[in-house]
């Protein structure tokens, strides 16, 4: 018997330091994947456990299940599914989780799955069952089909794309809930509102996140890191680790990463505000009510562990590294994991290691320096230490700003924030149509996103606190005008 299974009837005390919740996300069959998607730095992860088949056994599905809850202080627990490719387990395992989870659920808890896959395998069965127990499914999407094909393939690097639509045929048809969950990298970088409305128009999707490709990368490994990290044949892969100071060529670019992303706000700022949810919007808008939900840009982190097929628990699905591993289930409850000076030093390291830059940067209660694993360029004073992408987040928080604090505003006089569309709207009407548009395209704006202005669409609408203090937004009645 484990150490964690002898444990099961001695209630479980309330550790210093544990969080009352977290995001874990589990690797049911490590790091093993039915494709090659040419950027995936978790296929490398195979080295930490050479010869063994990765498959989780039901014993430690329990023991993970069962600790989860008994960790979990909120009434909510999210079981996350990832890989790899979850669905190379069989649907019974899956079935078995869904069991254990209403087995050990404590009074007045919730449980949310959901379940992160590249779509490749989806058929009815596994659709029938994603929607009778509310799965939330998160589909791998990188746009249209060149954009999508040009890093996910096969392992004979063919694309993937219609086997991928397949699965997303199977999703609609058994109306299961679903996110696209969209990488940006070097081929979509420059196509943010063409993947943007793919997945809205083609692909129906009301959830969507974006989460960029920075793969880093050593002079030694710079050139292998290029073809993949193996070699043709696909062997010989290279361990990936959070080191380097230089990137492969499909990494998005910091700068281009920011364009990206306004090129979608500024599509969504004026169609889709209530009827889209976009990850990163929603999490910025929160962040203007001092909340942060997601790690990446909240002040510190430390509560997204990720766990091994074998029941290893790492700091974070990014630092899966041998240095990171905080230890095993079936020798240590999850909850002391979670609560040991390693866990929570990892977390307050993010804080902690700020540049300078970060520390007087306008837009850092919004942005926090981003992910430590980005943290290896120069600031502007020359500073070790700097985020990759941040030229990127700067432009998109100080080019948000203005539609941020309008919502931030709408939401506080209990409006709905998609009254912001109506101002844009009328904001475009004033705008010289022959100037560069906001998002950064270098286009003019009548060509681009189609507005009256060349600096922000949200020029002339008074943003500033004290304004809306006063202001009856109720007064918002005609488009742009906000009638005190
Ligand atoms: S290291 Fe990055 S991804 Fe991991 S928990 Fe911290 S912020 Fe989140
Ligand atoms: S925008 Fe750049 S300087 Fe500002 S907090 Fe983010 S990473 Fe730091």
């Amino acid at each position: 018997m484990s150490i964690a299974t002898s444990q099961k009837r001695r209630p479980l005390p309330v550790l210093n330091g544990a969080p009352p919740g977290f995001h874990l996300l589990a690797k049911p069959s490590g790091s093993t994947c039915n494709i090659n998607c040419t950027y995936c730095f978790f296929l490398s992860k195979e080295a930490l456990y050479p010869n063994e088949k990765s498959r989780m056994s039901e014993d430690t599905l329990e023991e993970y299940i069962r600790q989860l809850l008994e960790s979990h202080r909120t009434p909510q627990v999210t079981i996350a599914w990832q890989g790899g490719e979850p669905t190379l387990m069989r649907l019974d395992f899956f079935r078995r989780a869904v069991e254990i989870a209403n087995k050990y659920k404590k009074p007045g808890q919730t449980i949310l799955h959901t379940f992160q896959t590249n779509g490749i395998l989806l058929d009815d069965e596994w659709c029938t069952f994603f929607k009778e127990h509310n799965f939330l499914v998160g589909l791998s999407v990188d746009g249209p089909r060149e954009i999508h094909d040009a890093y996910r393939l096969d392992r004979a690097g063919r694309g993937t794309f219609d086997k991928v639509m397949k699965g997303w045929e199977m999703l609609r048809k058994y109306k299961v809930d679903f996110n696209i969950l969209c990488t940006v990298n070097a081929a979509n970088e420059k196509h943010g509102r063409a993947v943007y409305r793919f997945f809205r128009d083609e692909l129906h999707a009301e959830w969507m996140q974006f989460i960029p490709i920075v793969e880093r990368a050593t002079k030694d490994t710079l050139e292998i890191a290029n073809k993949g990290w193996a070699d043709e044949a696909g062997r010989n892969r290279l361990l990936y680790t959070q080191t380097g100071h230089l990137v492969t060529e499909r990494t998005v670019g910091g700068k281009q990463y920011g364009k990206f992303l306004v090129d979608i706000f500024e599509e969504w700022i004026r169609h889709d505000v209530g009827s889209v949810y976009v990850q990163l919007f929603d999490v910025t808008l929160e962040a203007y009510f001092g909340s942060h939900s997601l790690c990446i840009h909240a002040p510190t982190c430390g509560n997204g562990p990720a766990l091994e097929h074998n029941g290893d628990l790492y700091s974070c699905d990014h630092y899966v590294e041998p240095k990171y591993k905080l230890g095993n289930i079936h020798e240590t409850h999850m909850q002391d994991m979670m609560a040991s000076s390693e866990q929570r030093k990892f977390g307050q390291d993010k804080q902690d290691t700020l540049t300078a830059q970060c520390k007087r940067c306008e837009v850092r209660n919004l942005c926090n320096g981003g992910c430590p694993k980005d943290r290896f360029s120069l600031s502007r004073d020359g500073e070790p230490g700097q985020n990759y992408l941040c030229s990127g987040l700067e432009y998109f928080y100080t080019r948000t700003q203005p539609a941020m604090r309008t919502m931030y505003q709408l939401l506080q006089r209990n409006l709905p924030p998609s009254r912001i569309m109506a101002i844009t709207a009328g904001e475009d009407e004033r705008r010289d149509p022959e100037k560069p548009c906001p998002c950064g395209s270098d286009e003019q704006f009548q060509i681009c996103h189609g507005g009256l202005n060349n600096v922000s669409p949200f020029d002339g609408v008074n943003t500033e606190p004290a304004y809306y203090q006063t202001a009856n937004m109720e007064g918002v009645s005609a488009p742009g005008q906000i009638v005190p």
